[in-house]
């Protein structure tokens, strides 16, 4: 009991300290109005240089063209691989990055196609064994809670879009460096194997978690901090009935795997690793994703005896955010600046939104023409503000739920009291959708300490501390 207390007393000690904190850790936006004009652009195909030239379309990188493009604005967009291609992911993609595609004109396209299917049955199984699988749909309205598209159709769409809209798209095009003239106020970005040379206002690194032109630029300073794997279950070959569930096991928190479903009954299955356990190394990756497969109970009767799998494949995050994104001409978005949550690995909806922040910032600066590093720092203000600061938070409690994984019990049981509605308003809360100090207010608190004060209970008199799983 004493033990109890003092996790009790902990636990308040941490959450008062994290409101304290995060009350005043935000800083106040910058008015690009108060920055003398110096290179003011025209909406115009004429002039030699691109206003701005973006490395890499990810979903980052092409949610930004995009909206440049469509703004008419003179933007080059260049990626290295050719479409389509594959990008390692768990391919679930959330309701803010789902508006977007709807705004691009993209959804109806992908799922008339049959490339991505809706999630509408989801949930989580908890460390303790709980599990709780709703349903989403109803209450969602028009825009669904999430959905699974793998990556080679979505980053196509978005890239051709992109294009459509009149981003100067060029595909097979890698980007060795960039160098930025001074006088001129230009970057010169030149390519791997190629004398091709493009000029440009504005630099945009959107070159995923590995950042490697932020990093030879000297904006981002620390590699890639975590890792996950991703591998497709044969269609007709499992047993999983869901549409996506998040399994928490004890041994991998804070990082968690799952599966989602695709059309045509594939599923991707996949395991984050998560900083923040000692014991969970990014290189024993592919020891998790196997142990998990063959020793969580959930994740083995959900895949049943007969799956067919393939092969693991693996590639890096970088989480948190970081400190820096933006310099002199030059703004860093999506992986590349981290912009991944912290508690679910997750950035493809956050690429997405800071793309569409990035192209209504550089759309301003242009008309403006100060591109000084203190005028792009409002840029890291702006997306700091929208979700930023939140990446704070879930490393809290990210650590929280590691040193007390009974919190993830608490609160599947907490899901499965009050239903498909509290079920939405915790994905909101999970998704980015809503600050994650969310998560303190009443309707939360109450029901869930009232579940921890019960599992506590039930564990220390051996009643109650398991329910009946539901499948
Ligand atoms: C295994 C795994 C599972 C994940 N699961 C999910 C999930 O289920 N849901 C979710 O929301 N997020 C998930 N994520 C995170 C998600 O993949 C990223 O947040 C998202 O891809 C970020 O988009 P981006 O455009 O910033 O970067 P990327 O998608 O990495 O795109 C970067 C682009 O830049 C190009 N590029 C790189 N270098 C150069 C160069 N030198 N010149 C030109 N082009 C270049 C690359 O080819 C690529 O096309 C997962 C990540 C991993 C690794």
């Amino acid at each position: 009991m004493d033990l109890f207390l003092i996790g009790i007393v902990f636990i308040v000690v941490v959450l008062l300290l994290i409101i304290v904190l995060g009350l005043t850790s935000s800083e106040k936006e910058g008015n690009i109005k108060d920055f003398p004009s110096k290179y003011p652009e025209q909406k115009t195909a004429e002039k030699e240089h691109y206003d701005v030239a973006i490395v890499g379309a990810g979903p980052s990188g092409s949610v930004c063209g995009y909206y440049l493009g469509k703004a008419g604005w003179k933007c080059l967009l260049l990626e290295k691989k050719k479409f389509p291609r594959d990008k390692y992911c768990g391919d679930a993609v959330c309701k803010t990055g789902i508006e977007i595609l709807m705004d691009m004109g993209i959804y109806d396209q992908l799922i008339k196609q049959n490339k991505a299917h809706v999630s509408d049955n989801g949930g989580m199984c908890s460390p303790g064994g709980l599990s709780f699988i709703g349903r989403s749909q109803e209450g969602f309205g028009p825009v669904p809670a999430a959905l699974a598209c793998k990556r080679i159709h979505l980053d196509e769409a978005i890239a051709m879009a992109a294009k459509r809209a009149g981003a100067d798209l060029r595909e097979e095009c890698s980007v060795d460096e960039a160098i930025f003239d001074k006088n001129k106020g230009l970057w010169t970005v030149t390519l791997d194997n190629s004398d091709t040379r493009f000029t440009a206002r504005v630099l945009v690194c959107a070159d995923g978690a590995q950042s490697r032109l932020a990093t030879k630029l000297g904006l981002v300073t620390r590699p890639p901090d975590s890792t996950c794997s991703r591998s497709y279950v044969e269609g007709g070959t499992h047993k999983f009935k869901a549409d996506g569930v998040i399994f928490y096991n004890k041994t991998l928190l804070p990082g968690y795997s799952a599966l989602f479903r695709h059309p045509n009954d594939v599923l991707n299955y996949c395991c984050y690793i998560i900083p923040g356990n000692p014991e969970v190394k990014g290189e024993d990756l592919a020891h998790w994703h196997e142990w998990l497969k063959t020793n969580d109970p959930n994740i083995k009767r959900a895949l049943g005896p007969d799956h067919k799998i393939e092969r693991m494949k693996a590639a890096s995050l970088r989480i948190g955010g970081e400190k820096v994104s933006y310099g002199d001409h030059v703004i860093v978005i999506g992986d590349a600046a981290g912009m991944i949550d912290p508690m679910t690995g997750e950035g493809i909806h956050h690429a997405m939104e800071a793309g569409q922040i990035a192209a209504q910032f550089l759309q301003e600066v242009l008309l403006h023409g100060n591109y000084d590093s203190d005028v792009m720092k409002i840029f890291h203000q702006r997306w700091m503000s929208k979700f930023g600061y939140d990446f704070w938070w879930s490393m809290i409690f990210a650590q929280l739920v590691f040193r007390f994984p009974i919190l993830i019990d608490a609160a599947t049981a907490a899901v499965k009291r009050k239903g498909d509605k509290f079920l939405l308003k915790w994905a909101d809360i999970m998704t980015g959708r809503v600050p994650k100090l969310h998560m303190l207010k009443p309707e939360f608190t109450i029901v869930i300490t009232y579940e921890l004060v019960r599992l506590i209970i039930g564990k220390l008199f051996r009643f109650g501390g398991k329910d009946k799983k539901e499948e």
